[in-house]
């Protein structure tokens, strides 16, 4: 079974499903030339995608535009069905850094031909994540720089408050699309500044408050 460390424990957090949210930053959502009126959506990457901090992950097969994208990530830690937004944080066992690893040019494919979004979102290893760390007394942060830097080079810098569906709020949306069962990740989108890696590359993302994941780019296997 895959599962994360969580800070501070011993034990892992075992995974279920892991969940994405699309388009859940205006400034990102103008750079990808789409329409900012329209709500976030989700989608799903296979739970064995999971990478943990420090590891090395092939540059993939099938793409030249392989990018990376800092995201929020909520650990689920109680079910549930049509969650109210004042309830989510019972629902949230804990937050981690995450990056949301994108064959971009294969999905910009996927979307002008009107095919699935798997091919370039779905793949191995396109999910690394960072410790979890537990909501202390329940409490769910609703601001918190994020960053993320290649080679200590900064690409990324915005701040979660800048969310256009905030922590709450995916939860209680995604709960009406989907039963949440505890082990389920929810990837909660990315803001402005995304763009590619290459092989050597060292990719570093954090969370101020949560914490950090960082992975190194190697060549294709
Ligand atoms: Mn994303």
């Amino acid at each position: 079974m895959v599962s994360v460390a969580i800070q501070g424990e011993d034990k892992r957090f075992p995974v279920r499903r892991i969940y994405c949210v699309g388009r859940n930053y205006a400034e990102h959502i103008r750079e990808m030339g789409a329409d900012e009126r329209e709500n976030p959506f989700f989608f799903q990457k296979p739970a064995d995608a999971i990478v943990e901090d420090g590891a090395a992950v092939a540059y993939p097969p099938f793409t030249k535009d392989f990018q990376y994208e800092i995201e929020l990530v909520l650990a689920i830690g109680k079910g549930g069905v049509e969650i109210a937004v004042e309830d989510a944080a019972n629902h949230i066992f804990g937050i981690a850094a995450g990056i949301d690893l994108t064959r971009r040019d294969v999905q910009i494919q996927a979307r002008k031909t009107g095919r699935p979004w798997e091919i370039g979102k779905s793949f191995d290893a396109s999910a690394p994540i960072g410790a979890i760390v537990p909501l202390k007394e329940g409490f769910l942060p609703d601001k918190g720089a994020l960053s993320l830097r290649v080679n200590d080079e900064i690409r990324q810098k915005a701040d979660i408050s800048d969310m256009i569906w905030n922590s709450a709020e995916i939860v209680s949306q995604l709960s009406r699309q989907y039963a949440l069962v505890a082990g389920d990740l929810i990837y909660t989108g990315t803001p402005a500044g995304v763009g590619p890696v290459v092989p050597g590359d060292e990719v570093v993302g954090e969370i101020k408050g949560v914490g950090t994941i960082r992975v190194t780019i190697t060549d294709p296997r």
